[in-house]
């Protein structure tokens, strides 16, 4: 990719990459200037795309004169640097993406379709000197004499006069023509750090802090360990504020757009710099220019959720991945990559620290840990002295339930709302019951397309399938037997709710699921309201193990979490620890203790003894040696294919061919030399081990078959290069009408 040479002027091929689903860029004929991240305008079949660039090739790769050419370049100027574009390229081609979706999947939809970046810049309006004369003079009437009052004295954006204008574009047009207002740049301002905004640092904090700093630039991968309240965001508003002050910028991930707010709010108190942020709940001219002050590198702090990890960072310094274990960091359809793993790869290739923080670390970071790629810095005591919370195990077996909810959990609610103080009950599961029954018969809702049982919404009058999202009415009576009478089974969120609703009158009771915090802000609203310091109960599921603030908390109780020890993936039991050790996490504060409360029926099983007794790093230690011994990540690679149709055969007929396309790799004699053969020679004993084709863990859903194949093997290389030559093989195979498949590289669940 070296830029031609001036005096060589003939036509090159540019390698375009298209936003469609086929692995291969597309070769054009281009002009020499051409460089590689431009967005062109190409012919393609009948119709015309845009592409963008990832290479110009000095010799076309077939005959030039075959080769359409380029037809217009939209960008005089890379949109894509080439950091990025290297990057994304290593990402397509490590989870097996298209090339052309990662790269658009890559850029605001804005930009897709050959939007010119100046489209978005903020829009900011002034008073010419003739115009604040104009105003003094009084020569204006009506709306346009109430702008040029507005903006004689300050430049202002656009969408604060929609605020304070409410139709304000009317009387612009006319002032600007009349040359007495101005549409002006952007103002550059240099970033600086907020006086007096930072506290002093811990020991501890001092501590760790001195450590990241003194590995120098690079990259260097860093985990750091310490439970909520221990003072990691100070980490890393430190390194950020060391970033800032070297003119380098900083990339924060946080795993959900409910944990944007609380670190927004905190780079506005230590920064006055402008912060781009970017997740998923933005307009789309926001989201491009959010994205495009991060190119100009006019954002010293790009903050974002997941796909923020594709934000361009001319000046890079810095890159922090928060709450690295969470699993929402891997994205589940389409291209499936892993933020947290892209992070590492872009610090990598932009030579920049990264920070991978975390009370419950993932285990591969932990085995990185121990395989001394990354440096463990840890926070031990919370900043505040706040002792860790005491866990009660209540045992639930043989006792008597009201709606799940032992003798003894309530009567520590009793005492703890008796006290004034707040609880959270939290529990995994929507809805109001998870099976509704027919007491006669014995008939229970079910989905037919999935062939699971249907949750019951009680407030909606709904029956709802999990799984597919179907959605029905829920039956008055029994549409079996017409006679029975329906019993809910089992307990959801909203059961919770109502019950301890019930039971306590005067306090109010919060529902916290992705039902009631789907609106915009609806978490932030919720939370608002347990700011009185009032008595209150949270009933939650899992988006309460996020480390959102919740400070009044003194009790919480963990109640069906047995569901977790029993599950076919073996991801389950480094989760339940996780969402253990997080939902514990909330309990207590500074001025009053906390403590936990962990219903269960199986006190002695072997992880929950070990989590409650060695707390989570002996939980990992007990997950990480399992995985040793068992042969499974992180000390083993995989990669599944999932393929799904409404069509028995057609899906039976793929799977088959889909193994007999398995090209085993051989160890070559040396390193240069790779030999590979056919997969029908069975090689159980090689580097790579094929399993399946086997029915998916759900073999059902929405109405299509599932099937699956997993690929394993104890190192990376013979994986990557049996993937290599596998993918192009799956895309020849026949592809049965309304059969989809995709293959998903370390799997973060096997469903
Ligand atoms: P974590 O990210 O590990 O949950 P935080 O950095 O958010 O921890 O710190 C927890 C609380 O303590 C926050 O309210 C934060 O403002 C405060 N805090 C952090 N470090 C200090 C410090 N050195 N001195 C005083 N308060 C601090
Ligand atoms: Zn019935
Ligand atoms: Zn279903």
């Amino acid at each position: 990719m070296k830029p031609a040479p001036q005096s060589d002027l003939s036509p090159r091929v540019a390698r375009v990459a298209l936003p469609l689903p086929l692995p291969q860029p597309f070769d054009y004929l281009s002009e020499p200037e051409l460089l590689p991240g431009c967005r062109v305008r190409v012919p393609f079949g009948r119709s015309r795309r845009i592409g963008i660039v990832v290479e110009v090739a000095e010799r076309p790769a077939v005959s030039s004169d075959r080769l359409k050419a380029v037809e217009t370049v939209l960008d005089p100027q890379p949109l894509l640097d080439a950091e990025l574009l290297t990057s994304l390229r290593r990402a397509a081609d490590y989870w097996c993406g298209a090339i052309g979706d990662v790269i658009f999947g890559a850029l605001p939809l804005a930009l897709r379709d050959g939007g010119a970046p100046d489209e978005f810049a903020e829009e900011i309006w002034r008073a010419t000197v003739t115009g604040a004369s104009a105003r003094d003079a009084r020569t204006r009437r009506g709306g346009s004499a109430a702008l040029l009052e507005t903006l004689a004295d300050t430049a202002l954006s656009a969408s604060d006069l929609d605020t304070l204008l409410p139709g304000w574009r009317a009387a612009a047009r006319r002032l600007a023509v009349a040359g007495l207002i101005e549409r002006v740049q952007p103002e550059a301002r240099a970033p600086r750090v907020r006086e007096g905004a930072s506290p002093v640092l811990t020991d501890e904090q001092a501590d760790a802090l001195a450590t990241i700093l003194s590995a120098g630039g690079g990259f260097h991968p860093f985990l750091l360990q310490g439970v909520t309240g221990s003072g990691k965001t100070e980490i890393y508003l430190r390194l950020a504020e060391r970033a800032l002050q070297q003119g380098r910028q900083t990339l924060w991930l946080v795993p959900e757009i409910g944990l944007v707010p609380q670190a927004l709010r905190r780079l506005r108190a230590r920064f006055d710099a402008r912060i781009a942020v970017l997740h998923s709940n933005l307009a789309e001219g926001e989201r491009a220019r959010a994205w495009l002050d991060a190119r100009s590198g006019a954002a010293a702090i790009v903050l974002g959720t997941r796909s923020a990890v594709f934000a361009p960072l001319p000046k890079p310094g810095l890159i922090i991945v928060d709450e690295e274990h969470d699993a929402s960091y891997k994205q589940q359809e389409g291209f499936r990559y892993h933020a947290r793993d892209f992070a590492l790869m872009r610090a990598q290739s932009l030579g920049v620290p990264i920070v991978l923080g975390s009370a419950t670390p993932s285990l591969e970071t932990l085995a990185n840990v121990e395989a001394a790629r990354y440096a463990h810095v840890r926070l031990r005591q919370r900043v505040h002295a706040r002792p860790p919370s005491p866990v009660h195990v209540l045992d639930l077996r043989g006792l008597n339930l009201a709606h799940g909810l032992s003798p003894a959990l309530l009567d520590a609610l009793d005492a703890t709302l008796a006290r004034g103080e707040q609880a959270l009950v939290f529990k995994n599961r929507r809805g109001y019951a998870p099976v509704l029954l027919c007491h006669a018969c014995g008939w229970h809702a079910t989905c037919p397309n999935c062939e699971k049982p249907l949750t019951l919404y009680r407030g909606r009058r709904q029956l709802l399938c999990h799984h597919c999202g179907r959605s029905e009415r829920a039956p008055d009576a029994c549409p079996h037997c017409h006679a029975g009478e329906l019993i809910p089974q089992g307990q959801g969120t909203e059961r919770l709710e109502e019950a301890l609703a019930a039971r306590y009158a005067n306090v109010p009771v919060l529902r916290v699921d992705r039902e009631s915090t789907r609106q915009r802000n609806g978490f932030a609203k919720l939370l608002d309201r347990l700011a009185d310091d009032k008595p209150a109960i949270l009933v939650g599921t899992q988006i309460l193990a996020k480390g959102h603030d919740l400070p009044s908390l003194t009790m919480v109780a963990i109640v069906g979490v047995d569901e977790g020890l029993h599950s076919v993936d073996f991801h389950a039991g480094e989760r339940l620890a996780q969402l253990i050790v997080q939902v514990a996490g909330r309990a207590g504060r500074a001025d009053k203790p906390g403590t936990v409360w962990l219903q269960t029926h199986e006190p002695d099983h072997p992880l929950l003894a070990t989590l409650l007794k060695g707390g989570y790093d002996a939980a990992a230690a007990l997950q990480l040696g399992e995985r040793l011994a068992s042969g499974l990540p992180p000390f083993s690679h995989m990669a599944l294919l999932r393929a799904e149709s409404v069509q028995r055969n057609a899906l039976d007929d793929f799977m088959t061919a889909a193994r007999d396309a398995v090209v085993h790799p051989l160890p070559g004699k040396d390193d240069g030399e790779r030999h590979a053969r056919s997969a029908d020679t069975q090689d159980r004993g090689g580097a790579l081990r094929i399993n399946g084709p086997f029915a998916a863990p759900m073999p059902l859903r929405a109405g299509r078959h599932r099937a699956q194949l997993l690929l394993e093997s104890a190192q990376r290389p013979p994986l990557r290069q049996a993937l290599a030559a596998w993918l192009p093989r799956l895309h020849a195979l026949p592809q049965p009408r309304g059969l989809r498949w995709s293959i998903d590289v370390d799997p973060v669940d096997l469903y």
